[in-house]
């Protein structure tokens, strides 16, 4: 598998690592009433096939944070883009 990161362009694998799931949202609260939702946060996963969007690090490039839409049956990379949002250059 190869990563087309926006800066340095198509990657091997071993330049990147994974970070997990990019849908996953961190619960606002710290009060005893979201504690199912910080256990849900922390502990369980969805395993869709199909697309999924993941977190990825150019460890080994330019230490880009990306956001990876990949197909999690086919492998196949249909987006990648910056996790803070920012537009490719
Ligand atoms: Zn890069």
């Amino acid at each position: 598998m190869r990563i087309k990161c926006p800066y340095c362009g198509e990657r091997a694998l071993e330049e990147f690592t994974y970070r997990g799931d990019a849908t996953v949202k961190r619960p606002q609260s710290l009060e005893p009433e979201a504690r199912e939702a910080w256990v849900d946060y922390v502990y369980f996963r969805d395993n869709p096939a199909g697309l999924h969007k993941e977190h990825w690090h150019h460890s080994a490039g330019c230490h880009a944070w990306l956001v990876v839409t990949r197909n999690i049956t086919t492998h196949e990379i249909v987006a990648v883009e910056f996790a803070s949002g920012a537009i490719a250059p």
